[in-house]
């Protein structure tokens, strides 16, 4: 310690709001160069290289070769797969000298898919799977919570190519086995859920989601074993109703509703039902928002969901990816005077062929429901609106809120909710990057025929905030013997020289026993200090060299458990190898 570059800190940084962020500055494992970026020191530095271990010897036990990219990469590939416009403000761009465009890798498909397309030309020579461990960029709308979410990160991407659909099914599941080895040994608590594949296209897609509460995915799992990224579940669709003899739509004064609680209470008041009372569930409220595509131009897109749900934001943006989504605001309601704020009905939205705004409805709102929506007046709503029978609309979305207790898809059982962070993800891309940069190979038949590509990441540097996540009490991070910076902590707490001169001797025995130590030998600093920076810093084993090293025994300590044993000197090893 008397060495080693690192300085504990008493406070967290300003802006750290999650104890991975608060616990691995305070430790000295990280430090803030921008935001979003981060350098490496020594300790955190070590704890990097053992999860990169671990990924490597999981990719390489499935046959994956490493190679390493540029992280600096030219335009044209991601111009020919159309992500150098997909990507929006994502991505970080720059330009040579000569002005020529250029940017740091956010992903690196294209690179891959161009490597395989230059040197190999056969079925012959597929299957092969390509990795690296490599730092990416994305210019995160939101960077948070230190190397959680950064804007330069470590990423292990790999990428495999095979000529036939079955063939691309074996990397896959070689991937799910990998990652499921990979995530086990970082001993992190892992869901595998269905994702959706958002920009990247393609069809299979999984996700292994960190369960924690301060994960940004929120994943749906039901009793009977479906597990699903919020954004990837499907609503259960109810059947269809037979238009006949349902009642007129009638229009109504409805004033002092401008809420949907307002609203179901006049109903009740005003137009009490038979069968039972009104509810929000059976008024269809529209939200309008802005789409922006990546080439910049706008469009309005209007969405109808039973007004018992909100529109999920994360579910929209993925269902409208690469676009991203505005809000509409008054300037767009000046441009639209037939829409009137509050009170937005189908009437008013029609179908895009009639009014220039996309209509879409979630899928519930199937051809014979009944609903009481906005009738474009101020004040005036419309009651038994029927749908495919009064209005129809452009399509359905997937945009409405995912509640705790909805049906799973498959029939499993009312769904739970909870909240996970990314560490890794699964796809199965298809053919859709090789047909755009024309990777093909000559096939068995002697025809030309198009690879078939998996893509594949896990976040490499996210994995170390996510075990610290995980793994930490109050008094700081309490790291798995695998990630350990050093597997055992020596404190010297005393200050004769016999007993520095002990602990002298146990580091030297420890570490010529193979075990990795950081040795606290600093002479000024008192036992108290010691011990603190010792249980922030978080290595698995303390062992305390002090009063009782007279008599041939020192202290262990589990960092964990926080059990203590007086252990003599001479059984040191074998206690900590039995340990
Ligand atoms: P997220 O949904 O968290 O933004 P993503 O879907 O954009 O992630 P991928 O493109 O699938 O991420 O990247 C593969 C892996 O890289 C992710 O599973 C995640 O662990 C990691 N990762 C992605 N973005 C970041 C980031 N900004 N900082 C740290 N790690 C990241
Ligand atoms: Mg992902």
């Amino acid at each position: 310690m008397t060495q080693l570059f690192v300085r504990t800190l008493r406070d967290a940084p300003a802006d750290a709001e999650v104890p991975s962020h608060r616990l691995l500055v305070r430790a000295g494992y990280v430090r803030r160069a921008a935001p979003g970026i981060y350098s490496w020191l020594p300790l955190g530095l070590a704890v990097l290289g053992k999860v990169e271990k671990i990924v490597r010897e999981e990719m390489n036990a499935i046959g994956a070769q490493e190679v390493r990219f540029p992280a600096l990469l030219p335009r044209e590939p991601y111009e020919a797969t159309n992500r150098w416009t997909e990507y929006g403000p994502n991505l970080f761009r720059l330009q040579d000298r000569r002005g020529n465009d250029l940017l740091l890798g956010p992903t690196h498909e294209e690179m891959f898919a161009l490597l395989v397309k230059d040197l190999f030309s056969s079925y012959k020579d597929l299957p092969t799977t390509l990795y690296q461990i490599q730092t990416k960029y994305r210019d995160e709308a939101r960077p948070r919570a230190g190397i959680l979410r950064g804007r330069e990160f470590v990423m292990k991407d790999s990428y495999s190519f095979d000529v036939t659909d079955e063939g691309l099914e074996v990397s896959y599941r070689n991937h799910r086995d990998a990652y499921i080895r990979i995530f086990d040994r970082l001993g992190l608590e892992y869901v595998i859920v269905h994702a959706d594949s958002g920009a990247m296209g393609g069809s299979a897609s999984e996700e292994f989601l960190a369960v924690t509460p301060i994960g940004e995915d929120t994943f749906v799992r039901s009793p009977g074993g479906y597990a699903a990224n919020v954004e990837a579940v499907t609503t259960v669709v109810p059947p269809a109703q037979p238009l006949d003899g349902l009642p007129e739509s009638h229009v109504e004064d409805t004033p002092g509703t401008p809420t949907i609680e307002t609203l179901v209470a006049h109903l009740n008041e005003t137009f009490p039902r038979d069968d039972r009372p009104w509810s929000a569930a059976d008024t269809l409220k529209n939200v309008l928002v802005l789409l922006r595509h990546p080439d910049g131009t706008t469009e309005p897109l209007a969405i109808g969901v039973p007004g018992d749900r909100e529109v999920d934001a994360k579910r929209l943006e993925t269902q409208v990816s690469p676009a991203e989504v505005e809000p509409f605001d008054d300037a767009q309601f000046a441009r639209h005077p037939g829409l009137v704020k509050g009170y937005i009905g189908p009437g008013a939205l029609g179908t895009a062929s009639s009014t220039g705004i996309r209509y879409l409805l979630d899928p519930r709102v199937v051809p014979g429901t009944r609903w009481v929506t906005g009738a474009n007046a101020p004040g005036r709503h419309v009651i038994d609106l029927v749908a495919g029978r009064d209005f129809t609309a452009d399509g359905t979305i997937e945009a409405a809120e995912v509640r705790a207790g909805d049906p799973a898809p498959d029939g499993s059982g009312p769904l739970e909710l909870a909240r996970g962070m990314e560490m890794g993800h699964i796809f199965q891309l298809g053919r859709k990057y090789a047909d755009a940069l024309g990777l093909q190979v000559q096939g068995e038949d002697g025809k030309l025929a198009t690879v078939t590509m998996g893509s594949y990441g896990v976040g490499v540097s996210r994995a170390v905030a996510a075990v610290v996540e995980s793994s930490h009490d109050d008094l700081g991070i309490i790291w798995p013997k695998e990630l350990a910076p050093y597997e055992v902590h020596v404190v010297l707490a005393g200050k004769d020289e016999a007993t520095a001169a002990g602990a002298e001797q146990v580091v030297a025995d420890l570490e010529s026993a193979g075990i990795e130590v950081l040795f606290d030998d600093r002479p000024k600093v008192s036992p108290g200090v010691k011990f603190k920076d010792a249980e922030l810093l978080g290595m698995p084993t303390i062992v305390v060299v002090g009063r009782g090293y007279v008599d041939g025994v020192v202290e262990v300590k589990d960092r964990a458990t926080g059990e203590r044993s007086d252990v003599a000197v001479g059984e040191l090893v074998e206690h900590l190898r039995a340990g």
